[in-house]
């Protein structure tokens, strides 16, 4: 009897010392990758079934569904599938998932069952489950959860009345004025973007907000397993789907103070693919099946390397699609195998991106300013760019959405060009749609 009450006495000691504990499970810049030799959502998501308890939190921050050829192919709808069977908690969006638009976007953003978190842009009319940020309880202790975009992603879409943007630091301020009035424990940011950025670093923007003491990034594709900056505890979860990240906080119970911050990455490789992914990874291996097979006759005898293969392809689409007088394109580096045959993978590869193709009146001084700004981003990031113009004072130009967006921050003026001219600029299908439209691909 003595004995069972030392016992009891031990177990309920135990109880009492031991520290709250609120754990996250964290991913990034997935990029649509279901399945691949380094990983993929379904190792992920076994993962998760495996160590995932039903009150720990998983979130994403952003890159989702854009990237793989079923992503691109689907217009992100498979990818969101796999996002919703994997049971997020909350999303934040990347830069990325503009490639398809506003439309799209809205549709994507309307089938995920996550709360999507976002302070520095929003839909208009707003989406419910979109906001600012959110406070939920985990073993008794209240957490904030803050959500930023890319800080450049008014740059990253056309002038577009459906959406509105926001400065990233404004947006970190007003949420947590907000959350001043809540008393919380553990405040998260999380944040599609890394430690580095035009402008500044995450250690100045820290300094100015020192209430956050989890953040959690992404963007720049780097793995950060864990490790302080400035007064707070940053974890970026790699890319590619190649694992996930798992951080655990352990609270004094007493003064409900955090004690330690501790964090894992688990590689996906390591996992066999949740059965749950069956069925998409089926639907992958018939899309790809399809997408390795040789198109005849796609190209001209003398098209015989990749870029010219790229630039064939992009001029004749776009004289077929958009007739203009004038042109001004980047050719993408495609690090792919090229036997000179072209089938719809390599179409994805040689036009990676979801780039709009469209039009817009220019006179020649605009134009050039707008190809002084592709030369400078070409230099910078060794890619190819093919331009022609008359010598006219006023013509018609085919270019991509990627320009007259500001291409992240990248061509600030042809950004201003395409706002004070947005009602002549005409949107067509992107770039590859063009592509198979003139090749006559379903
Ligand atoms: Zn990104």
């Amino acid at each position: 009897m003595k004995k069972n009450i030392t016992f009891l006495l031990i177990f309920l000691l135990s109880v009492l010392l031991q520290a709250s504990e609120v754990v996250i499970w964290a991913t990034t810049d997935m990029h649509g990758i279901l399945q691949s030799k380094r990983g993929g959502m379904a190792g992920i998501l076994s993962i998760l079934e495996l160590k995932r308890k039903p009150q720990d939190i998983l979130l994403d921050a952003g890159d989702l569904f854009q990237g793989s050829y079923i992503a691109n192919s689907t217009n992100g709808s498979v990818i969101v599938n796999a996002f919703n069977l994997m049971n997020y908690d909350f999303y934040v969006p990347g830069n990325h998932e503009f490639e398809f638009g506003s439309e799209v976007l809205r549709k994507n953003f309307e089938a995920m069952n996550s709360v999507i978190l976002c302070a520095n842009w929003a839909f208009v009319p707003a989406i419910s489950k979109m906001k600012p940020f959110c406070i939920i309880e985990r073993n008794k202790m209240r957490i904030a959860i803050i959500g930023v975009g890319e800080r450049e992603s008014r740059n990253r879409i056309l002038p577009d009345k459906k959406l509105v943007f926001m400065n990233e630091e404004k947006s970190i301020a007003l949420a947590l004025k907000e959350l001043r009035k809540e008393k919380v424990d553990l405040t998260i940011l999380v944040r599609h973007g890394g430690i580095y950025f035009k402008g500044g670093s995450l250690f100045s923007l820290l300094k100015k907000f020192p209430e956050i003491d989890l953040v959690i990034g992404g963007h720049s594709h780097q793995l950060e397993i864990g490790r302080k900056i400035a007064g707070a505890y940053y974890v970026q979860p790699g890319m590619l789907a190649q694992g996930v990240s798992e951080i655990r906080v352990k609270f004094n119970d007493r003064s409900r103070k955090i004690e330690r911050i501790t964090s894992f990455y688990h590689n996906a490789a390591d996992f066999e693919p949740s059965a749950k992914m069956k069925k998409l990874l089926s639907m992958q291996r018939k899309i790809m099946k399809d997408a390795y097979r040789t198109i005849p006759d796609a190209l001209p005898e003398n098209v015989k390397s990749k870029t010219a293969a790229q630039s064939y392809l992009t001029l004749k689409c776009a004289a077929e699609t958009a007739p203009a007088d004038a042109h001004l394109f980047f050719i993408e580096k495609a690090e792919v195998n090229w036997n000179g045959r072209l089938n719809k993978y390599l179409i994805h590869r040689f036009f990676p991106y979801e780039n709009a193709l469209v039009t817009i009146p220019v006179s020649s001084q605009e134009y050039q300013i707008m190809l002084n700004e592709v030369r400078r981003y070409s230099d910078k990031y060794k890619v190819k760019f093919i331009a022609k113009a008359p010598r006219k004072q006023y013509f018609l130009l085919q270019t991509t959405a990627f320009v007259l967006s500001g291409g992240g921050a990248n061509f600030p003026e042809s950004r201003k060009i395409a706002e004070q001219k947005h009602k002549q600029i005409k949107i067509y299908p992107s770039m590859r749609q063009c592509v198979a439209d003139f090749l006559n691909l379903k």
